[in-house]
């Protein structure tokens, strides 16, 4: 049985390393060209390879990002189990990410930064966190991890996911009522969905409409989850103060976007968290460590809820 790694080289012998460590008994492969497909039964990648019917014994696939959304998951044979990563990493860097959009808005600094260009020394009058509601839209992995790291500035916080939850400090809502309650008393939307059908251009002009005036947007889920042009009609008319925006589509935004050069928009090229090698090789031996146990990995993707 053969481990395949479809990635950078980089991360790829920070993996092997790992493999020749804890699974000595696993052959860890590199060059999709030079293995034999029969042999494989783990594959790690980022998108889902053409000839992926090559590996017929194939039992998990490995998304070497949180989100499967770049998998044609329907293209996947049904007993191939899909996993997305769950590690460390990427929850600590979302974490710091998220305190750093909710903190610069909370504290004006996109209107500070046009400030300082104009030479303008002029305060605004500041909001204390008890004042300034912060909600998330997903209350998975990362929607939680961001909740506990912002729940010591005392901001009022609420999250939205599609099942209840039941968190300490946090107004958990849910289902589609859940949404217009948590939309109406939000000073900081936080959108940490996963991109399916149904979360699918949500961050729009009617999403907008039902926050409260002067409300801001941290964007860290997936870019077509957000209508560009909904966000900047929304910031121009000033019913929005605000947004940090990590991920647009497409990736890269092109030469001229509006959101470039907005004096509004805190502009970042899809960096908010990324995985990090050390402690995603970590994650992914133990998943396969829990596969051959016979338990269900970390991170097994619901192929019916697409996430
Ligand atoms: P996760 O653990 O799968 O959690 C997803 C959450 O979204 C769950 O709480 C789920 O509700 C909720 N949800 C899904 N569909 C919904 C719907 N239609 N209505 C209401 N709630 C819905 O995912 P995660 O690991 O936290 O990651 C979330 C997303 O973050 C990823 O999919 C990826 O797109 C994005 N991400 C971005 C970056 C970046 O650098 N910008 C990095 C990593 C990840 P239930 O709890 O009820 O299932």
């Amino acid at each position: 049985m053969t481990f395949l790694f479809n990635s950078d080289a980089e991360r790829g012998a920070i993996f092997a390393k790992a493999f020749s460590r804890e699974l000595p008994d696993i052959p860890f492969a590199t060059d999709p060209a030079a293995v034999d497909p029969e042999a494989v039964r783990y594959l790690i990648t980022w998108t889902v390879p053409e000839d992926l019917s090559r590996y017929s014994n194939l039992e998990i696939l490995f998304s070497i990002g949180a989100g499967v959304d770049q998998f044609r998951i329907d293209a996947v044979p049904p007993h191939v189990q899909v996993v997305r990563m769950v590690e460390d990493g990427i929850i600590r860097m979302m974490q710091e990410y998220v305190t750093l959009a909710v903190l610069a808005l909370h504290r004006n600094l996109p209107a500070y930064l046009e400030r300082q260009r104009d030479e303008n020394w002029q305060a605004i009058a500041p909001v204390q966190a008890a004042e300034r509601r912060v909600g998330v839209l997903g209350l998975g992995m990362l929607g939680t991890a961001v909740l506990d790291r912002l729940m010591p500035f005392g901001f009022p916080l609420s999250g939205w996911s599609r099942s209840p939850h039941e968190i300490e400090g946090v107004k958990c809502l849910n289902g589609r009522n859940g949404l217009d309650a948590l939309l109406g008393s939000t000073d900081i939307l936080i959108c940490l969905l996963p991109l399916t059908d149904e979360t699918r251009g949500l961050l729009n002009a009617q999403l907008f409409a039902r926050l409260p005036a002067g409300a801001a947007l941290v964007h860290v889920g997936r870019g077509p989850q957000l209508d560009h042009q909904a966000l900047l009609q929304a910031l121009d008319s000033g019913h929005l103060s605000g947004a940090v925006i990590d991920v647009t589509d497409p990736e890269p935004l092109p030469a001229g976007h509006s959101f470039w050069r907005h004096p509004k928009i805190l502009l970042t090229p899809h960096i908010a968290s990324v995985t990090q090698p050390e402690t995603a090789a970590k994650a992914v031996i133990e998943n396969i460590k829990r596969h051959r146990s016979g338990l269900e990995p970390f991170g097994l993707v619901d192929r019916g809820r697409g996430y």
